[in-house]
């Protein structure tokens, strides 16, 4: 299950088709208002933007030419009619023209910026919140095999992949085509013969982008590998901070660190380089295409005759808007390596994405589930057999405890004591046998109310960042703040959050008060105490506080555990004894069976267990 769960990324990564579509299909749809607004006014500002050229343009010809030079005044997909008669009519209405395309820039861009932003992250706000749902819900074997760090990666970074696709690719594009579509349409329709000359850079630009492309992308996935093996090396040396001050291996690790930066340093400087070329690059071919016009559009209007196969006329106008649309494609034109970039994170990021989404739970309700309705709580194992991996940790065991009463599972360190209980809850499913509540199998009940009615105290008791009421509450939203304290005080706990800063109100966690594994095995014993379970698992609940609280800690326990059926795992017997049977589990098996007093009676493995501890209680006495 384990390795199945190992390759569960990129075996589902790899299945998932057309990724890019299914971010706009499932994700896109629902917010397409803001990608058409954004798009449409994306398209209406470059447009606006090639305006004041070609009134420029127009106005030289039409306004400004002296005697025989003038002609009518024109503009392209403008009809005759619109253009008034006059020259002041003209310079007004091309100043009028100047100044409303600036502003229709101006307003198109303000609102193509907030759709497109608003487009981005509102798909990706569904989907991380999506994922993470999904998440949530698979097999514990997913997230026992330490993916944390893969799935944050994926909720992070490529999130923000898509992001920026999403909101700058898509923005690009469009005013790829928009600029060297459009202007090169602008340019035949005005003079095609001369456009051939000031067009002839673009598909040079365009050859070089591809060699630019290919030869940076293997420089570039050596510098992204680098950063993952600097950052690995970082985080490696930091981690083992208190190895390395104590073998004083600061220079030897400072230097571990420098290999890998400067490792780092020169696979990015090797991918910078190749933009030394490009860029430059595109700007001389830019520069050749203005010089080309210059020097073909100049000769033709000095000599007022066509040179060499040219044939035709040519406006000092048009010569002006040809020379200013010339400058035009450079800046989308080098766009399009970071567009095709984007679009290739973005289309791993969305495989990975849809990949993670995609993983299936096999933990879920069956069809037919019906909920677990107030349970007696009578608990049996029947034959359960289990493997994490193909190696058995539960063999065969059967057992059964009667509702109410207590059963504690004894005996040595991975002889599968955890994993039987986990197996009660149902993170994770037996491979064969039963286990059944009051004759229930637990997988015929719902999930939810399964996990309703079994309370589960850990040994490692996680805490959230919050405050001790919100930790203690998680799960009891509903309980008010006196149920909230009369559980810590049944936990022995109300004492110690009253002496923190804050009391009830102390921020802990990640980034608050740091409390001791004790502590928070009592915030933990609260917690169970306030969930109205017929059935409580302690495992090593007590493990961590110290001999004296354990023993306050037992009182409230016995109330804890008085009328339901409670199982217990716990090194110390004297925690044990009280039990009404015990379960001593030795390689995965029930190995012996009984009250306390039988076992010791019976001189088996639990008798000699007990003598070396009494016996070490009594030396440290
Ligand atoms: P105990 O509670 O008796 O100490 P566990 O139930 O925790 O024993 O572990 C039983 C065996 O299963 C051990 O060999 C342990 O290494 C293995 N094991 C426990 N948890 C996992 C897991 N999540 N994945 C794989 N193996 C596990």
């Amino acid at each position: 299950m384990a390795r199945e769960a190992e390759s569960a990324f990129d075996r589902y990564r790899g299945r998932v088709e057309r990724p890019i579509y299914r971010l706009f299909a499932e994700y896109g749809l629902s917010h397409s208002r803001w990608f058409v607004t954004g798009m449409t006014a994306n398209v209406l500002a470059r447009s606006a933007s090639l305006l004041p050229p070609v009134v420029l343009g127009a106005a030289l010809d039409g306004i400004f030419g002296a005697g025989s030079d003038r002609i009518p005044y024109r503009l392209p997909l403008v009809p005759a009619a619109w253009i008034p008669a006059g020259n002041a009519a003209q310079f007004r209405f091309s100043v009028a023209l100047i100044v409303g395309a600036f502003l229709l820039t101006a307003v198109c861009t303000w609102i193509y910026g907030m759709a497109a932003n608003n487009f981005a992250h509102r798909v990706m706000h569904d989907v991380r919140t999506d994922s993470f749902a999904k998440l949530q819900r698979l097999d514990m074997p997913f997230f026992d095999d330490k993916q944390t760090g893969e799935v944050m990666a994926i909720l992070n970074n490529d999130a923000t992949n898509l992001e920026r696709f999403l909101d700058d690719a898509l923005h690009d594009s469009a005013r790829l085509i928009v600029m060297v579509g459009g202007i090169a349409a602008l340019l035949v329709w005005m003079n095609p013969q001369l456009a051939a000359v000031t067009l002839l850079a673009v598909p040079l630009m365009w050859v070089l982008t591809r060699w630019f492309m290919r030869a940076v992308e293997p420089r570039y996935a050596a510098q992204r590998e680098s950063v993952g093996d600097l950052n690995t090396r970082l985080e490696n040396s930091l981690g083992g901070i208190e190895l390395v001050k104590t073998s004083g291996t600061e220079a030897f690790e400072t230097d571990r660190v420098s290999v890998a930066s400067y490792d780092y340093f020169r696979k990015t400087m090797a991918m910078l380089r190749l933009n030394y070329v490009y860029r430059p690059g595109m700007e001389l071919l830019a520069g050749l295409s203005f010089a080309a016009t210059f020097l073909v559009g100049g000769w033709w209007l000095a000599t007022d005759d066509a040179p060499l196969v040219l044939s035709g006329d040519l406006t000092t106008g048009t010569f002006v808007t040809f020379l200013l649309l010339s400058q035009r494609f450079v800046t989308p034109l080098a766009e399009v390596s970071n567009i095709v970039d984007q679009y290739e994170n973005a289309k791993a990021s969305s495989e990975r994405v849809f990949g993670l989404m995609s993983i299936p739970a096999h933990i879920s309700d069956s069809e037919d589930a019906q909920p677990l309705e107030d349970p007696a709580g009578h608990v049996e194992y029947d034959n359960v057999s289990f493997a994490y991996e193909e190696e058995p940790v539960i063999n065969s065991v059967s057992l059964s405890v009667p509702a109410g009463e207590t059963a504690a599972l004894v005996g040595p360190t991975g002889a599968g004591k955890s994993t039987l209980c986990k197996l009660l809850l149902r993170l994770y499913d037996v491979n064969h046998g039963a286990i059944r509540i009051d004759g229930q199998d637990v997988r015929e009940v719902t999930l939810d109310s399964l996990r309703k009615q079994v309370g589960y105290v850990s040994q490692d008791s996680y805490l959230f960042d919050g405050t001790v009421r919100e930790n203690l509450a998680y799960g009891a939203f509903e309980a008010t703040g006196e149920e909230l304290i009369e559980a810590a005080r049944a936990a022995e706990a109300h004492e110690f959050i009253e002496a923190l800063p804050g009391g009830y109100d102390t921020r802990v966690g990640e980034r608050g008060v740091k409390l001791s594994g004790g502590q928070r095995q009592r915030l933990a014993l609260a917690r169970a105490m306030l969930g109205d379970f017929s059935i409580v698992v302690l495992d090593e609940a007590t493990s961590s506080v110290d001999t004296e609280t354990e023993a306050a800690i037992q009182r409230s326990l016995a109330r804890l555990t008085e009328d339901r059926t409670t199982f217990v795992i716990a090194h110390r017997l004297s925690t044990v004894r009280e039990a009404d049977r015990v379960f001593v589990i030795e390689d995965g098996q029930v190995i012996e069976r009984g009250t306390h007093e039988e076992l010791v009676e019976a001189s088996g493995l639990y008798a000699s267990l007990w003598s070396a501890q009494t016996d070490e209680i009594r030396a440290s006495r």
